[in-house]
């Protein structure tokens, strides 16, 4: 606890911290609801209420209906059963391309290098400099034989925001057929997930001071889809497993917090972005590499001449926590795939640093994190 408090934790589109009230509401289902959800007994009830309830709230939030929506445990299995349920449906009618963004979090770029592998082609569409996708870059390599078009909401190494909705009006208008993938995880950064006219969206607890191990897909109604985990018709036959109730009662809390402070929600992390930008720009040759209009929950910054794992280490042990981009390549030397399909060279995204907020956070902490960061430097 004291370290929790001592500490100014910055990485929050790794990991955000459980909300108070998602805790109080997830306590009862650790402690006392321990039936299983597709029970038809007492206890096979509560849990399944507890189930059935978060999903309400989803589905609130994404305007759709509950039977859209289907849970996993956390958003890279939710990327995994899109991408080969919609691949696989999609085959069936002689489709075997698939169109995807180079700025793609792991879990999609991976997906789709194994169906490369497996007899798909695939097209993976560079960003431009400011690390936004054009519309019509996307267009122009969408072909007769194309069964997806996967393209991110928000990125979560920039916060660049991507056209999604005039990509899936784009795609429609030329061939209805093409499934329209979205990973919008990050859309808790500031900006609203939209899904007219997607097929398939993911989301992830952990991302929205949730709990750790919930995620969800959202699958539109009429999409042919063909379910990869089997052996249970839980979620409708789409995704077989026993749910994590406890952790979805906390998703469902968490999205119902986020979706009535909205508005209170997107202008916290607009302030704290800009009281961390405020104090970094006076460092000298410092670059923002997250665009003007980037979703205000992440701010990435380059330190040009200082490498990132050098100033995280010093950061870390100045009680400030940030990472060098995504939490699953951040143990790994590799550089930024982001930055550098944004055309930085190797070394100009090895000195980049993403700092990420959430509603925990407060003004007076972030500018202090500012200045341990402005010290830092300076000392060199
Ligand atoms: N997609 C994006 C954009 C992310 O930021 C993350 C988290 O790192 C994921 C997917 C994976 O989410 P999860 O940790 O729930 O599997």
């Amino acid at each position: 606890m004291t370290e929790r408090t001592e500490r100014i934790y910055l990485d929050n589109a790794a990991s955000t911290p459980v909300h108070p009230e998602v805790w109080a509401a997830m306590a009862p289902y650790l402690r006392d609801t321990y039936g299983n959800p597709s029970s038809l007994h007492h206890e096979g009830r509560r849990a399944r209420a507890g189930v059935e309830q978060a999903r309400e709230e989803l589905a609130a939030w994404l305007r759709c209906r509950p039977g859209e929506i289907i849970w996993t445990s956390g958003a890279t299995e939710a990327i995994h059963i899109a991408l080969w349920g919609l691949a696989l449906a999609a085959r069936k009618e002689g489709r075997h391309h698939v169109v995807v963004s180079a700025i793609e979090h792991h879990a999609v770029l991976e997906t789709v290098e194994q169906m490369g592998t497996l007899g798909w082609t695939v097209d993976v569409v560079p960003p431009r400099e400011d690390g936004t996708v054009a519309v019509e870059d996307v267009m122009e390599r969408v072909r007769r034989d194309t069964a997806i078009v996967a393209l991110m909401w928000v990125n979560n190494e920039t916060g660049a925001v991507q056209p999604v909705s005039a990509v899936a009006a784009a795609v429609k208008r030329h061939d209805p057929a093409v499934r329209v993938f979205s990973d919008m995880v990050q859309c808790v950064a500031g900006v609203t997930p939209v899904i007219d006219g997607v097929d398939a969206a993911v989301f992830s607890a952990h991302k929205m001071n949730g709990p750790q191990g919930a995620g969800a897909l959202y699958l539109h109604r009429d999409v042919p889809f063909v379910p990869v985990m089997r052996g249970g018709a839980q979620e409708r036959g789409r995704r077989a497993g026993t749910e994590n109730v406890a952790a979805l009662v906390g998703f469902g809390v968490a999205v119902r917090l986020l979706r009535t402070s909205w508005d209170q929600h997107v202008a916290h992390l607009t302030m704290l972005r800009d009281v961390l930008w405020d104090v970094l720009r006076e460092i000298p040759g410092v670059r923002r590499n997250s665009p003007a209009d980037a979703a205000p929950g992440v701010l990435n910054v380059a330190f040009p001449g200082i490498r990132n794992d050098m100033l995280l280490m010093k950061l870390d042990l100045a009680g400030v926590s940030a990472s060098a981009g995504a939490a699953c390549t951040a143990g790994s030397l590799e550089p930024s795939h982001v930055l550098q399909a944004m055309g930085q060279r190797e070394d100009e995204a090895r000195s980049a640093i993403r700092f990420s907020f959430s509603v925990l956070n407060d003004r007076a902490e972030v500018r202090r994190a500012g200045e341990i960061i402005r010290q830092i430097i300076e000392r060199g």
